[in-house]
């Protein structure tokens, strides 16, 4: 009796974050019949939460809860036995949950792949591998009948074993063959356990010396690559940013350490994964969005177990387990897509640092362009720079030149100095790349007798016209509608046309250069799995002459056979109401630029527009990013703007606009305004885009003169928001700038 009791005393409370959008971790009893010592801090567990089973994780141990003892619910199962997050993954999801302000619970559950989410387990994918008998290794004088020769030859080159599809890319029909040499004992079929690397490695390796510049600063980071440094690459594009970052990778795989590459988009990775083959001698895995559930899970697993030396992903791979990581570069690290723009708001690049820092081993990043965030944290000496000047290939940046569209005659969005040029290119059997960052075909349809225009029914917003389906898209909210085929409003029916998205560049293209292979690349026509990479390697190889495309063209990728570059329209980001407009604006010039004239054709640059003595695009063209960026810091700095100071935008959505203003006024006026004079608090207004998805859009921006004030006030609230009387009407969330790292 008096054993039981003191058994019962003894027993620990488990605090448990579960994936609920509550801004705490819950209580419960550790089953009885598991001993204290086995339970660890990262490990799932199986829990009842009101009328659902959730899986959660264990973040912390107690002898007391807040709670009464017969309040507290017992942990219905422990699911592992190993933790699927160490103490420093754990230690950094708590930082990140902390910093963008999120319940630890979603920020944990994101974290893992979907597998573990659900409560399962992953398991290691084993495959069959063919490879010659150790004793017939030696033999040279193998003399059988020619398809045996070939299987024979081909597998004396991987010792380690090849699998059946790399196989069957070579030889047809291998099988029979297979089986005739395994009855000889010539040949081994075994079981191996491949985690989702990449399968065939044995490119050969084609070593580069790097130049002088390269070199310096890669002995600059070479010194300290056993501890935390931010180190920033500026260089041009083409100036070989990648190969100091692959010379780095080398001496930390040598080491036996793991690195980790961040890319901006998926379609960078295959590109790069090959490039780190040829170069390394090394199997890559990769973690992106378009792998399936299997894939990713098998990724996780050898990053996890050490056994993936390099892992090339994308944003969310900065949440990935590492056995020993001694390395993070980030690629084009001013580039959007590193921001989660939906769900949990995070920045991968900040996180990446902080990981870093933490781990206390370096973080290389690389832009053409660097983010204001950036350049400002090397002033103030938290990041190192270095400068590439020079294009590695002994080709230049090509110069931008202005077209004047005031002056010109214009056809669907095509001057025709511009279609001058185009075809001046192609008779010389050159590829032409055009940009266009707008998608369908034409961006507004207006009635001409009482001016009507297509307008969403859920949103603010104009819809646009797919001319090929006859249909109105909204890009907002995604619907989709018959195009009418006269005014909704007087039945009129001469609708014009406003406008132009690719589509109808495309079609114009098509029209005035009838023989010349074009491809259109944006997110409508890339939607089916593998067609992105289909079309760009038929850009390597030379099948396609005109790309036409939007962002997705514009960064990374390398088209040694593009001579010609246009951007077509990018008038609207010098006037856009956002003041990070200029910035992304001046990125996307240079970086579009930077895919002209990258092999030994000598590259040209046409930019479209009415505004040619706009004195911020003369900045940048005629002195170029570093001038640029240094005008517009200043400008920046004395409109008391980031990165001079921190901004938090607290968005609130309700079916009806008044709740949501309330809701944020409320917010304002009782806590906000009260706790932080500091702070300056604009709003609530509207959202730029007042309503989407037939739900009103409000917000208030809150502008801190320091990092720790902000976090310090938005903490304190945040916990209060879920008993506001509002709350269960209104769907809110918080975007937490880039901020500076201590
Ligand atoms: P970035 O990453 O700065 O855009 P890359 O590393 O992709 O530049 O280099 C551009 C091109 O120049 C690539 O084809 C690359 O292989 C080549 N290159 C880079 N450095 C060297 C070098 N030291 N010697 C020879 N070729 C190089
Ligand atoms: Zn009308
Ligand atoms: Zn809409």
């Amino acid at each position: 009796m008096l054993l039981s009791t003191l058994v019962m005393k003894s027993l620990p409370i488990l605090h448990i974050a579960l994936p609920v959008p509550l801004y705490q971790s819950f209580d419960y009893l550790t089953p009885q019949d598991r001993l204290q010592e086995n339970i660890q801090i990262g490990s799932r567990v199986r829990v009842a939460f009101g009328s659902r089973k959730l899986t959660g994780i264990i973040i912390g141990k107690a002898k007391t809860s807040v709670l009464p003892q017969s309040k507290l619910k017992k942990v219905g199962e422990i699911l592992d036995t190993q933790p699927v997050f160490d103490v420093p993954l754990l230690k950094l999801l708590f930082w990140t949950a902390n910093y963008y302000q999120q319940p630890i619970g979603e920020v944990l559950n994101a974290a893992l792949p979907k597998k573990l989410r659900q409560g399962k387990f992953i398991t290691p994918v084993s495959t069959t591998l063919y490879k010659i008998s150790d004793a017939m290794i030696e033999n040279n004088t193998f003399d059988r009948a020619p398809k045996q020769q070939l299987l024979y030859k081909l597998l004396k080159n991987y010792p380690d074993g090849l699998d059946s599809n790399s196989i069957s890319k070579k030889i047809s029909n291998w099988h029979p063959i297979a089986n005739a040499l395994i009855k000889k004992n010539i040949l081994t079929k075994f079981k191996c356990v491949t985690n989702n690397l990449t399968n065939d490695s044995k490119e050969k390796i084609k070593s580069i010396f790097l130049n002088k510049e390269q070199q310096d600063v890669y002995n600059n980071i070479y010194k300290e690559l056993d501890k935390y440094n931010c180190h920033l690459i500026a260089g041009v594009t083409g100036s070989g940013k990648t190969e100091v970052y692959l010379a780095l990778a080398k001496n930390i795989i040598e080491n036996h350490k793991q690195a980790l590459f961040l890319v901006p988009e998926i379609g960078l990775t295959p590109q790069l994964v090959k490039r780190i083959e040829s170069r390394l001698g090394i199997q890559v895995s990769i973690m992106h969005s378009n792998l399936n559930e299997a894939e990713r899970s098998q990724t996780w697993l050898a990053a996890n177990t050490g056994k993936a030396n390099i892992i090339v992903g994308t944003r969310s791979a900065i949440f990935m387990p590492f056995k020993n990581l001694g390395l993070i570069v980030v690629d084009e690290e001013h580039d959007l897509s590193f921001k989660q723009q939906e769900g949990f708001l995070y920045h991968a690049r900040d996180i990446a640092i902080y990981r870093s820092k933490q781990l206390n081993i370096p973080i290389v990043l690389g832009s053409a362009t660097p983010s204001f965030e950036s350049l400002q944290n090397v002033n103030t000496g938290k990041y190192k720079k270095y400068t590439l000047r020079k294009r590695a290939q002994k080709t230049t940046i090509p110069q931008v030149k202005l077209i004047d569209m005031r002056s010109k005659s214009v056809s669907e969005g095509l001057s025709n100095e511009l279609v001058h040029a185009i075809s001046n290119e192609l008779s010389k059997n050159h590829q032409v790349l055009l940009f266009l960052n707008r998608r369908g075909y034409a961006p507004t349809v207006l009635c001409q007798e009482c001016g009507w225009i297509a307008e969403c029914s859920r949103c603010d917003a104009r819809m646009t016209f797919y001319k090929n389906k006859n249909v109105l898209k909204c890009h907002h909210c995604l619907k989709e509608q018959i195009a009418p085929s006269a005014c909704t409003e007087c039945n009129s029916d001469s609708l014009l046309l406003l406008g132009e998205g690719t589509q109808r560049v495309e079609n114009k293209l098509k029209e005035i250069f009838p023989n010349t292979a074009i491809t259109r690349i944006d997110r409508d026509s890339t939607r089916k799995k593998n067609i992105l990479q289909n079309k760009l390697n038929d850009i390597h190889n030379g099948k396609y002459k005109i790309i036409l495309g939007t962002q997705m063209i514009s960064k990374g990728h390398d088209f040694p056979g593009v001579s010609l570059v246009g951007i077509l329209n990018v008038d609207h980001g010098l006037f856009s109401t956002d003041f990070r407009a200029t910035e992304r604006l001046a990125q996307l010039i240079v970086q579009v630029s930077g895919r002209a004239g990258r092999s030994k054709i000598k590259g040209k640059v046409l930019l479209q527009t009415y505004q040619p003595e706009h004195p911020l695009l003369n900045c940048l063209l005629n002195k170029g990013y570093d001038a640029f960026s240094n005008e517009a810091l200043k400008i920046r700095k004395s409109s008391g703007l980031p990165p001079y100071t921190f901004i938090a935008i607290v968005r609130a959505r309700a079916n009806r606009q008044s709740n949501a203003q309330r809701f944020l006024q409320d917010i304002k006026n009782t806590v906000l305004i009260n706790s932080s004079p500091k702070l300056n608090i604009v709003g609530p207004i509207s959202a730029m885009l007042e309503r989407k998805a037939g739900m009103y859009q409000s917000q208030l921006i809150i502008i801190s003169p320091s990092r720790n004030l902000m976090q310090q006030h938005l903490g304190d609230w945040i916990k209060d928001i879920p008993q506001h009387p509002l709350s269960k009407n209104v769907r809110w969330s918080i975007e937490v700038d880039p901020l500076e790292m201590e």
